[in-house]
């Protein structure tokens, strides 16, 4: 409880996405007690006019943490960020500090994630877990020794662009083959594009309108959960490629559980058992071991918001 007389806790957090920014107001017990959106607009400078307008909204705060996707250096710069327009190098921290006149926290959003699920979530009291986003890309957070793990230079956790195969199709990090083509929402899209080619999957391009090309993650989901026989084979093989890298992830990390987060969570028990079959088959000594449990995250939508909101209390 606040001293008498204090001000109570209001831990400010945004979320700065590809498309919206979210801003939450966070009381001591983790509650959300307010909330405001923005669309994100393009360039450094509009998305730092956009945050203190959110700010202002949700004033007063007694801490502030943003959450940013991409490479974050430890110093709060953006160096690299595929979704957002015209941001390399920007400077995040120093451009909100001069602005609003306090610190501000900030860092990757798939680790702000992280540190929701730690706090306030899925992970809660665990020393050793993944957070593995599915959405758009895969983005990762890492606790390992119950330490939020940042790396040299902030950059822990892209797990997402770990090469599953090097003569696979091309990423935007400039390489091939990385775990986020396949294993992603839009990876699993992208599976199934490739089997409704070959004539396969007509409940699912139904769905889709007729239009192999149209063909994305949740028609599959939706073919799925009406039992269609082609959908689940896609899932299956979709729960595969999660799992091999959950797998690569064990084996380097070996962490007591996987969260599953992202736009894929939402519809998750669809995925568990193939994944958990998958990972019992590709596990280093599987009889031997104690397997990683996989949960899906609490948090949703708000996940880096909260997260961000949270980030003075982890540093
Ligand atoms: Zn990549």
């Amino acid at each position: 409880m606040p001293a008498a007389g204090a001000a109570p806790v209001r831990r400010l957090g945004i979320d700065v996405g590809g498309t919206k920014c979210l801003a939450v107001v966070l009381d001591e017990t983790g509650a959300v007690v307010g909330e405001e959106r923005r669309p994100t607009p393009h360039g450094p400078q509009a998305i730092v006019d956009a945050i203190v307008a959110l700010v202002d909204e949700c004033r007063p705060f007694t801490s502030i943490g943003v959450g940013v996707p991409g490479l974050v250096t430890r110093a709060g710069v953006l160096r690299a960020a595929p979704n957002l327009v015209d941001t390399t190098d920007f400077h995040v921290r120093e451009m909100l500090g001069e602005r609003l006149g306090v610190a501000v926290e900030v860092d990757n959003d798939a680790t702000c994630a992280a540190v929701a699920e730690w706090t306030f979530g899925a992970a809660r009291g665990s020393s050793d877990f993944v957070l593995v986003t599915l959405g758009t890309g895969i983005g990762g957070g890492i606790v390992a020794g119950g330490a939020l793990q940042r790396g040299a230079n902030g950059f822990t956790g892209e797990i997402g662009h770990m090469v599953v195969d090097p003569h696979g199709p091309p990423c935007p990090c400039g390489r091939n083959g990385c775990w986020e083509r396949y294993a992603s929402g839009s990876g699993l899209g992208r599976l199934a594009r490739e089997v409704a080619g070959e004539g396969r999957l007509v409940r699912v391009v139904e769905l889709a309108g007729g239009d192999v090309a149209a063909v994305r993650g949740e028609h599959v989901q939706a073919a799925a959960a009406e039992g269609d026989a082609a959908a689940l084979a896609v899932i299956n093989d979709y729960a595969r490629w999660v799992a091999l890298g959950l797998v690569n992830l064990t084996n380097i990390l070996d962490p007591q559980m996987f969260v599953l987060g992202g736009g894929l969570a939402t519809a998750g028990e669809m995925y568990l058992a193939p994944i958990l079959r998958w990972m019992t088959q590709l596990l280093y000594a599987p009889e031997l071991r104690p397997h990683p449990q996989v949960v899906f995250a609490e948090w949703g939508e708000r996940a880096g918001a909260v997260g961000a909101a949270l980030l003075p209390t982890v540093r």
